[in-house]
């Protein structure tokens, strides 16, 4: 079940965004604290007009500044409000916990509105530490569904909300439903899962896609990338671990590729700090040591995460160890494994296209992703020159694949067949219109492969096609190194024609911000 709030400012906005929120929503949460400048009577008038056009079941907010809301309410103008609102024909109430003891004398605990209220509590800060106690003092045991919405900031606060989700100690009410939100970024796992394990709803960014919490996804991707309706505790979970993770395509392709294969899983990418990693891998994803209710079936490791994860696995495979970097954990057994995607991923495109073996190649920039580049062009017999802006940094990869390291500067194009860029420069948001070298420098070239996929067609690449220079971009690494992940999680081979289709719809979606 998704639930999406609609934030609106005026009366008329608030009807006129009803069908668009109704669109991908199975409830709307009616957040009549945003209406702007509008005395509680009028809030009032407002509700009785909305609810005989709602086109799903609602659930009434009014919720004051201190507590998340929109605008100032003193005490005594939401229960004035509240007085009236929960005589409505509304299917669900939101009420904070100061509320309920005050409204007690009207409506006593045995008195049926309580079956439609959600008690609901916010901490932008942190997880109570005991969750099953405080949820035993401060929601009542009349309510029909509580909420507890709460800041995480470790990987133990998201597996003591699923604890919560999925525990019921003697002592909990049987009756009550459920509503667990953990904000922030390791909170997305209770924004996707909290449903297949009991949560009543989940909550999406609001109608107009933007977030009225931290970390919501919208509706639409909830829906259709995530597939919420269809995940349940059978679900095998997969991911990616990284630091941003928000701009990563990687959920939108094997989350397609699942859709396509008729598996029951899903990807759901986490933002892990390099502070929680250690954590993350132990409580969430480590078969030993997990503490989550749900198989994990792979993770996907990028940015800051690469390196700095080898020490947490049990093994590597040969390619990994050849790399000295890990994009992919496989879960064998009792033993997590890392492995290396991102060579045969930026190597196959390559060798589709042009032959390397024995042929000179130069490799711009000496990163991450270059290391899978030199190791797989070398593999392939290519005589490899890397140019970095700092030639000392880059060293040990000079040293471990045994290649020349020359200042950037120093580049031209004549002495190579080939050029693959590895440095950011031209990507989207990083010098984006720049070129990594002189454009006249790539004369003589045969070849440029970029592996920058946003966008596709980079400075770089339109400098070489208009000097008649071949040219490939990286959308198909990214491809081919997902390909690879999902075969090795999975056993199953997923044509590739899907998952360049989610790709692009993925390039094409343009998301508001937040
Ligand atoms: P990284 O580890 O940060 O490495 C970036 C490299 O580029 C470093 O050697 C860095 O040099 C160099 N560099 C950065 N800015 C530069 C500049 N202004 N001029 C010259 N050199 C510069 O990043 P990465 O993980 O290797 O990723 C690099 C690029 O590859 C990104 O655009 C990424 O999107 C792309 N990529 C694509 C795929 C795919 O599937 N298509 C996969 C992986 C990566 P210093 O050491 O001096 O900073």
């Amino acid at each position: 079940m998704i639930c999406t709030p609609i934030a609106a400012s005026t009366p008329d906005d608030l009807l006129a965004a009803l069908p668009v929120a109704a669109a991908a929503a199975d409830w709307l949460e009616l957040r009549l604290d945003a209406l702007h400048n509008l005395s509680v009577e009028a809030v009032l008038r407002a509700l009785h007009h909305v609810l005989p056009r709602r086109p799903r079941p609602v659930v009434v907010t009014f919720r004051p500044r201190e507590q998340g809301g929109f605008r100032d309410l003193s005490h005594a103008d939401r229960l004035r409000f509240w007085h009236s609102a929960l005589t409505t024909p509304a299917e669900a109430f939101d009420l904070e916990t100061d509320l309920i003891a005050p409204l007690l004398p009207t409506y006593p605990p045995d008195h049926p509105v309580w079956a439609r209220v959600v008690v609901s509590h916010h901490d932008f800060q942190a997880t109570p530490a005991d969750i099953h106690a405080f949820a035993l003092a401060h929601f009542p045991p009349h309510a029909g569904t509580v909420k507890l919405a709460v800041k995480v900031n470790q990987p133990d606060d998201v597996c003591r909300l699923f604890d919560w989700l999925t525990g019921t100690p003697s002592a909990t009410p049987s009756t009550w439903q459920k509503i667990p939100v953990g904000m922030g970024g390791l909170g997305v796992l209770t924004r996707i899962l909290g449903p297949a394990y009991g949560a009543r709803w989940t909550y999406s960014t609001g109608h107009d896609g933007r977030a009225v919490a931290p970390g919501q996804l919208t509706a639409t991707e909830l829906r259709e990338t995530f597939r919420l309706s269809s995940l349940d505790r059978h679900t095998i979970v997969a991911g990616l671990l990284g630091c941003p993770v928000a701009h990563s395509l990687s959920k939108d392709l094997h989350n397609a590729a699942f859709a396509h294969l008729g598996l029951n899983w899903v990807y759901i990418p986490v933002e892990v700090s390099p502070d929680d990693l250690a954590p993350f891998l132990r409580d969430a994803i480590h078969p030993r040591t997990r503490r989550l209710p749900w198989t994990v079936g792979g993770y996907s490791v990028t940015l800051p995460h690469k390196v700095a994860i080898l020490p947490y696995l049990d093994r590597l495979t040969a390619m990994a160890a050849r790399v000295g970097a890990v994009n992919t954990i496989l879960v064998s057994g009792q033993e997590l494994i890392g492995d290396n995607t991102d060579v045969a991923g930026a190597m196959r495109p390559l060798q589709q296209r042009f032959a390397v073996e024995g042929e000179p190649v130069a490799v711009l920039g000496a990163g991450g992703a270059a290391q899978a580049v030199v190791c797989g062009l070398v593999a392939a017999g290519a005589q490899v020159t890397v140019f970095a802006r700092h030639p000392a940094r880059a060293q040990d990869l000079g040293a471990r694949f045994d290649v020349p390291i020359v200042p950037l500067d120093d580049f031209h194009g004549r002495r190579f067949v080939g050029l693959v860029n590895t440095t950011p420069v031209g990507m989207a948001g990083y010098a984006e219109g720049a070129c990594p070298v002189p454009p006249e420098r790539l004369e003589g070239l045969a070849w440029v492969y970029d592996l920058i996929y946003r966008p596709r067609h980079t400075a770089l690449l339109q400098a070489a096609s208009q000097q008649g220079i071949a040219t490939l971009d990286g959308l198909p690494m990214l491809i081919a190194q997902a390909a690879e992940q999902l075969a090795r999680w999975t056993g199953r081979d997923v044509p590739e024609t899907i998952l360049f289709a989610a790709a692009e719809r993925a390039l094409h979606s343009v998301r508001p911000a937040p």
